[in-house]
């Protein structure tokens, strides 16, 4: 067992699972309890990815999904997501918007926690806060023609508040905020994104979110959006592939948790073919990553799944650990300090008496070599065998 924790590997170890929860750790099995002998596989806490989209696929990168596909049908496509997901040992998921499937990740949220369908925990964020010509607002298209956006556009600091308590009267657990563009806004020469927010937006939507007890995650590849975003108190910075040094120590200051999500931007994630432009944000990224290392940036593991296929966010560790960080830190950050960024350390992400027995085994040792984390051969949600190869 690798016990994430202590950071060390556990001989021959014994997990009693009662229910839903893991009752102890080591010592006998009780007398007449069924058991799983999982034989020479490393045994893990179920892992996290904190940047997932269930309800997008990797079709939709090429058709907007808005215009081509009903949320019925998304909602199905995001049932067989959710299972590839937890079949890769991601028992706990934060779900970063629906890119428009509406409320479709509330439905697939409590389907998967009524037993309706298999899946990982979901923590939703339903629709994304944006503004008008900015990320997610539908771009290119005849102006007479009335579409529908795949996140709200709020150009107000009232129109944000009046969205989160629409957002959070049906069922958001977070609330995700584009407080820089996407791609397109970049400037190519000096990389500039464009910001969305101002620091008095971002107070009033965090406050906002507080007073229902939710937090915020915010979009931000760097610049003068992701400062107003950590300045203004966010609890993470997604993506972030532009985050200067005096930003990432603000971070540390503040403990705002940082998702790289280093999987979207990779060549391999097949989303467009690799530019001058799309090497430089690859290679910002790793520089951002390193320095973030360097100054003890709270690093949590997400990956953006769904822009590329369900079931492979482990790749995610391939990268974070070819940019420098060692396997047992990657392996710590989709754990114990994923469920420190969702509140959840009491619940998740360590093999300990009273946490819910999600558990996972690989085969192979994944400190001596991380690639083993790919090879989930047991998956294991509150107590249920989803998987036994
Ligand atoms: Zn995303």
């Amino acid at each position: 067992m690798l016990d994430p924790v202590a950071g060390r590997i556990v001989p021959n170890p014994v997990v009693v699972v009662s229910g839903d929860r893991i009752q102890s750790v080591g010592g006998n099995p009780p007398a007449g309890a069924a058991t799983i002998d999982l034989g020479d596989l490393t045994l893990l806490p179920g892992l996290v990815d904190a940047h997932t989209h269930n309800l997008l696929q990797p079709d939709d990168e090429v058709t907007p999904p808005i215009l081509t596909k009903s949320q019925a049908y998304r909602a199905i496509e995001g049932v067989a997501a959710a299972r590839k997901n937890l079949d890769a040992g991601f028992t706990t998921m934060r779900d970063l918007d629906s890119e428009g499937a509406g409320f479709a990740d509330v439905a697939l949220r409590d389907a998967i926690s009524k037993g309706v369908v298999p899946g990982p925990r979901l923590l939703v964020a339903t629709y994304a806060l944006t503004i008008t010509a900015g990320h997610m607002n539908n771009a290119g298209f005849n102006p007479d023609i009335a579409l529908p956006e795949p996140a709200t556009l709020t150009d107000s600091r009232d129109a944000m508040i009046a969205e989160i308590r629409r957002e959070v009267k049906y069922g958001a657990d977070w609330i995700k905020l584009y407080a820089t563009g996407t791609l397109r806004h970049v400037n190519r020469e000096t990389l500039e994104p464009l910001a969305q927010v101002s620091l008095d937006e971002v107070k009033a939507v965090v406050a906002e979110a507080a007073r229902w007890r939710k937090d915020v995650a915010a979009h931000a590849y760097g610049g003068a959006g992701a400062r107003n975003a950590v300045e203004g108190g966010v609890r993470s910075i997604e993506h972030g592939w532009i985050l200067d040094e005096d930003l990432l120590k603000l971070m540390v200051q503040k403990g705002t948790y940082w998702c790289p999500t280093l999987s979207v931007f990779r060549p391999e994630a097949g989303l467009e073919t690799p530019t001058e432009f799309s090497r430089r944000v690859v290679e910002s990224h790793k520089r951002t990553f390193q320095n973030a290392m360097k100054l003890g940036v709270k690093i949590v593991f997400g990956t953006d799944v769904g822009a590329f296929p369900h079931g492979t966010s482990n790749r995610e560790f391939s990268y974070m650990v070819e940019y420098g960080m060692s396997p047992l830190e990657a392996i710590r950050s989709a754990t114990v300090r994923a469920a420190e960024l969702l509140r959840m350390d009491k619940e998740i992400g360590s093999i300990a008496p009273g946490r819910f027995a999600d558990l996972i085994a690989v085969q192979g040792d994944p400190l001596q070599n991380i690639e083993a984390i790919k090879k989930v051969r047991f998956v294991m949600k509150g107590g249920d065998v989803f998987k036994h190869d």
